[in-house]
């Protein structure tokens, strides 16, 4: 399995400049590729990048010599980007696919490494991982890398101003040899409380609110400096509109790694404390289409929370398992079996007119999921859950005991 670890990276001017320039090779080539493809797609003419490839090795030395002064990858790759981009656009897997040409505006910018041509190594004394890549000085990484096995590629990244390298390794499954006992739980996710478990336990997301008016706040401030308010409007972006537009990526960026570390953590302790996790197919693409919901930061953590089970699960080695689309988890009777035909969603308390049971709604679906799965697995003691909520604890992550009726 192949893992990636993306490590912050502070390059010195000079290494800068390379990474600069490496982008700026990429992003040529990648453009050059769509321009061909343009022509011929014009002409009607029949496409292979292979052929082209051949093309654009033969004249680079002689019409883009600067090409050859970084990584011969950073212009190499750009044809495997565009063959992915080209798959998807002719796959339309995605809505809204276009070949567009890359910018130099972007603030996104990377370039890809091969593992051939990289070299981890350690400085006597110094508890850090050094990182050598071809044709620059070696890169101090401020995380050493997390995963052991062979590093199959690199790929330099700039989130604004902020350098990355995603260092991708093929590892072992090294954790699946770990003995867990058999525990199976259900996950029902929702806005009000992000995670129910059938363990009779709920997570909520993060507390966003301060910064979210923090942000909303700066947004107001940037958009009362002077830039340009439409496309044609030629006003320059004042020092000013700069300067406020860097604090507020800063906000943006903070949001997004305390959103990103939550999800992270959490699934990291399910995946910890259980070998069977059963979870809704959630319609997330029909969901957003509700106004209401779609502006909510928590549904769209919904996502990735499967995501992470997905590869965690396997890496791990536990089981995920994924309730029909069809199956309703919240209208069924968790004791009994008796489904419900309607259940407003503003009934928090679920009522069995069949048994009389009475139980949280959320807590209900989670149970009817973990009772999905169907294979009988062992309860779960009030020993193990008390090292959940520990373990939750350390990690920060707002954690409580659904009380009964409420
Ligand atoms: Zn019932």
């Amino acid at each position: 399995m192949i893992l990636s670890h993306k490590i912050r990276i502070y390059p010195n001017n000079k290494q800068k400049s390379h990474i600069e320039k490496s982008f700026g090779v990429s992003r040529f080539t990648y453009n050059w590729i769509l321009e061909k493809f343009n022509q011929y797609q014009a002409t009607n003419t029949p496409f292979y990048l292979y052929e082209l490839k051949k093309e654009f090795n033969a004249i680079k030395k002689v019409s883009f010599p600067f090409v050859c002064e970084v990584s011969k990858y950073a212009s190499q790759e750009a044809f495997i980007d565009f063959k992915d981009a080209l798959r998807a656009y002719y796959n339309k897997t995605k809505r809204h696919v276009t070949l567009k040409y890359k910018s130099k505006k972007d603030p996104h910018q990377n370039y890809y490494v091969g593992g051939d041509l990289i070299r981890v190594f350690q400085k006597e004394g110094i508890d850090k991982d050094y990182l050598k890549l071809p044709k620059m000085n070696a890169l101090k990484l401020s995380e050493k890398i997390r995963f052991n096995g062979h590093i199959v590629g690199v790929r330099i990244i700039r989130e604004h101003n902020i350098y990355y390298v995603v260092v991708n390794i093929n590892t072992e499954h090294h954790m699946s040899s770990i003995s867990k006992p058999n525990f199976s739980v259900g996950i029902d996710l929702g806005i009000k409380h992000h995670i129910t478990l059938s363990n009779g336990l709920q997570i909520d997301y993060p507390n966003l609110s301060s910064l979210i008016n923090r942000i909303n706040f700066m947004q107001r401030k940037l958009s009362r400096k002077n830039h340009p308010r439409t496309k044609d409007d030629k006003t320059p972006c004042s020092n000013n509109y700069i300067k406020q537009k860097a604090k507020l990526i800063n906000l943006y960026r903070r949001l997004d790694n305390v959103k990103r570390d939550y999800e992270k953590k959490v699934t990291s302790i399910l995946v910890n404390h259980y070998s069977d996790i059963c979870i809704e197919d959630l319609s997330v693409e029909h969901m957003k289409h509700n106004r209401f919901v779609a502006k909510n930061l928590q549904f769209m953590s919904f996502n990735k929370i499967r995501t992470n089970l997905e590869y965690k699960c396997s890496e791990y080695g536990s089981n995920l398992h994924i309730a029909n689309r069809l199956f309703a988890s919240s209208k069924i009777c968790s004791n009994c079996g008796v489904a419900k035909t309607k259940l407003k969603p503003s009934t928090r308390i679920y009522k069995c007119h069949n048994c009389g049971l009475s139980i949280d709604r959320d807590l209900n679906a989670a149970i009817n999921l973990k009772n999905y799965i169907g294979r009988v697995t062992s309860d779960i003691m009030p020993l193990d859950l008390d090292s959940f909520i520990a373990d939750c604890k350390k990690s920060n992550v707002n954690v409580f005991r659904i009380e009964e009726g409420r």
